[in-house]
């Protein structure tokens, strides 16, 4: 099918990246496991570093949220001891929560400072489908504000769009969005985008491939486009969704 911006008054293009802008499998397949195989080294260079020692200390806090409430418990205890237990410590709670998908914000913290060095080195590039960019560069010369909601910190955002083989895509991008403002399924995160982006939210439109994260946009009173990639999972319930299979579709 296509899809008009203009018939609908859109002025922001909110865009969800894995599964949307970028495979599924260059997150599960290349960026968490670079983030796992590189913990405990990144851990060990950058401890006295102050992105290190925020990460750590938002990992903490979290660790003894966990306990109080009597979530399922990390394995492991949290260690305040010399700093080499104290690494294997947090290493332990980092895989804990990376085996659980968790979308913690420490976690996506020091997710993001391994990804940096990865990027910084050459061994991690960006990755988008390859309608992704043309695509940015019409809605640019359309004027629209082209914008990113992803629960991968907005560093992480920033690297992955800086480094991709169409060059740098920041400058086609508006603003960054995260957990920051809110899970990607409760109505009030798209709110929160809405009035960053100082738009009604009827001019926004939102593009993922998960149907929960569009229903909460669409409460929010967002546009919404289900986009459906080659390999994402087949959505398995009934939705009301419009779909997309590329960029390609969405006319002026
Ligand atoms: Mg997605």
């Amino acid at each position: 099918m296509s899809v008009s911006l203009s018939s609908t008054n859109t002025r922001v293009v909110v865009l969800d990246i894995e599964g949307t802008t970028t495979p599924i499998e260059f997150v599960y397949d290349v960026l968490f496991p670079f983030a796992r195989a590189h913990v405990k080294e990144y851990l060990e260079q950058e401890w006295t570093s102050e992105s290190c020692r925020a990460a750590v200390a938002l990992l903490r806090d979290e660790h003894a949220a966990e306990i109080a409430h009597n979530q399922a418990a990390p394995a492991a205890a949290w260690v305040d001891g010399p700093v080499a237990a104290q690494i294997v410590s947090v290493a332990a709670y980092v895989g804990w929560l990376m085996d659980r998908d968790r979308k913690s914000p420490g976690l996506k913290a020091l997710q993001g400072e391994i990804w940096r060095s990865g990027y910084r080195s050459g061994e991690l590039r960006g990755q988008v489908f390859p309608d992704v960019p043309p695509a940015l560069e019409r809605w640019r010369a359309q004027q629209l504000d082209v914008c990113i909601y992803s629960s991968g910190s907005v560093l992480a955002q920033q690297l992955l769009f800086q480094t991709t083989d169409a060059g740098d895509l920041t400058k086609f991008l508006a603003d960054y969005f995260d957990t920051g403002s809110g899970p990607k399924t409760s109505p009030d995160s798209y709110r929160r985008i809405a009035e960053a982006c100082a738009e009604p939210a009827a001019r926004l439109l939102f593009i993922s491939d998960v149907t929960s994260e569009l229903d909460a946009a669409r409460a929010a009173g967002f546009q919404t486009l289900l986009c459906i990639r080659p390999t994402n999972p087949a959505s398995a319930y009934e939705h009301s969704h419009p779909t997309i299979r590329t960029f390609d579709e969405i006319v002026d």
